[in-house]
């Protein structure tokens, strides 16, 4: 009898914990290999431009992108935290931010070359899903949407993380997808959205870039009919910058047929993982009805570097690497873990990795579905203490000023409204909703104590 007991008390657990899996999620690396610690602050790193980088030290500055030093901790923070994740998600930008004079193809092919050679080093035998970033390519941001030189030669880097089948599709429009793990009923779907970006000369006056939208909307249709669950990695997302009132990414035609490839496939579409913006946030998509249907994580960057968008008032984030758990039978994201290294700390001390924050825990949710990260956003968008700990974590712990009525409208409205139309209106509501939460409290205490005086 104890004997059976003891059995199915087995195979309930062997259940259970088949049902969860986890894996890593980088982004926007940003190697300079120019950084080094030097007493004359205009000469650390190439990436910071004219600025000067006054607290530089080992593991880097706040003006310049990751010296090695960076890589390679957030590598083995990785191997340290969690050795054996189920895969990898990579979704690029490898490169430092300089002129094109200061790169050119062969220094960024070396650079993504040495990159994915510590990944494979520390990861032997991991899958990696890996996307192109904006800057993985000679000139940054012009990524044809036809086969070239990079996209053959980055091909052949990404040998061993690429089905042969994938390997010729990435080497046509650097996207690609397959079985997700290679188990039957789950696939990822690997985008070039630097194909959208408006700043993208090559592919402004195409109705679709490479086929990528065509292409799209046939793999999630056969997903569909094959009973398929899908997560979706890209680099640039669509959407706008929350740090930077009206600021898209997408040209305008590109960011609307984004929006209807998921509104169209949301069924099958179980996440969405991007990067590029270097700082830790989110995006929701809702049916026409209003309900939550998709979320877009957008994870942290591991360099530091302060963003020079003319608008952005001290850009920069702390180092962040991300661990997604979910469940393996459906694909639900059921939390999300951030890591993170305090590069004051760190230079100061020693490169230690601390868990920044639980998403479940911190914002009081069940897990990290459409309908529970739709709650975090309302939270955040009501709640003075939610808005300020979301604040925190947007840059990863690095800018903990307040956020005021100003900030907390670029957040939500970026957030919430990933259409253009319905972003600027957004702008308006919650404008007219936080004077009503800030001026007019202000103008009846005021007014209390005029008549407190009389
Ligand atoms: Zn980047
Ligand atoms: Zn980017």
């Amino acid at each position: 009898m104890s004997a059976v007991w003891v059995l199915l008390c087995c195979l309930l657990f062997k259940e259970s914990l088949a049902l969860s899996g986890n894996f890593w999620h980088i982004t926007d690396l940003h190697w300079d290999p120019t950084y080094k610690v030097s007493d004359n602050p205009e000469l650390v790193c190439a990436s910071s431009g004219n600025r000067p980088a006054v607290s530089a030290g080992k593991f880097g500055d706040y003006v310049c992108d990751s010296p090695w030093d960076l890589i390679n901790s957030s590598v083995y923070a990785m191997k340290n935290i969690l050795p054996n994740p189920d895969f990898i998600v990579w979704t690029g930008d490898d490169t430092p931010h300089v002129p094109n004079e200061d790169l050119g193809e062969e220094a960024v092919l070396s650079i993504v070359g040495n990159l994915t050679h510590i990944i494979k080093a520390v990861f032997p035998g991991t899958k990696v899903y890996s996307a192109l970033g904006n800057h993985d390519y000679h000139p940054k941001s012009q990524l044809p949407a036809a086969p070239n030189h990079m996209y053959n030669q980055i091909a052949d880097m990404w040998h061993d993380w690429l089905e042969p089948s994938s390997k010729e599709a990435f080497k046509k429009g650097g996207y690609y997808t397959e079985k997700l793990l290679n188990r039957p009923g789950y696939r990822m779907l690997v985008l070039n959205t630097n194909l959208y970006y408006d700043q993208n000369k090559l592919t402004q006056d195409l109705d679709d870039p490479a086929d990528q939208f065509a292409w799209s909307d046939r793999v999630l249709s056969e997903a569909a009919t094959n009973k398929e669950k899908v997560y979706i990695i890209g680099h640039v997302p669509p959407g706008f910058f929350e740090k930077k009132r009206s600021k898209p990414w997408f040209l305008s035609k590109f960011n609307r047929r984004y929006i209807e490839l998921i509104e169209k496939h949301h069924s099958v579409i179980i996440g969405q993982f991007f990067g590029h913006h270097h700082t830790d946030s989110f995006r929701m998509f809702y049916s026409t009805e209003g309900s939550p249907i998709s979320t877009m994580f957008l994870s942290p960057g591991v360099t530091p570097w302060k963003t020079s968008l003319p608008g952005v008032v001290d850009g920069a984030n702390n180092p962040g690497i991300r661990v997604f758990e979910y469940d393996t039978d459906t694909l639900l994201v059921k939390d999300v873990v951030t890591y993170y290294l305090n590069l004051t700390h760190a230079n100061a001390a020693k490169d230690r990795w601390e868990k920044e924050y639980r998403l479940t825990e911190s914002f009081r949710v069940p897990d990290a579905s459409p309908a529970s990260m739709h709650q975090v956003l309302e939270s955040i968008a009501s709640d003075r203490c939610y808005l300020q700990k979301y604040y925190d974590y947007n840059s990863v712990s690095y800018d903990l000023t307040n956020c005021n009525s100003e900030c907390r409208v670029d957040h939500v409205c970026a957030a919430r409204e990933v259409d253009f139309d319905k972003y600027e209106h957004c702008l308006v509501k919650e404008g007219a909703a936080s004077i009503n939460g800030g001026l007019l409290p202000a103008l009846s205490v005021a007014l209390t104590l005029l008549w407190v005086g009389l």
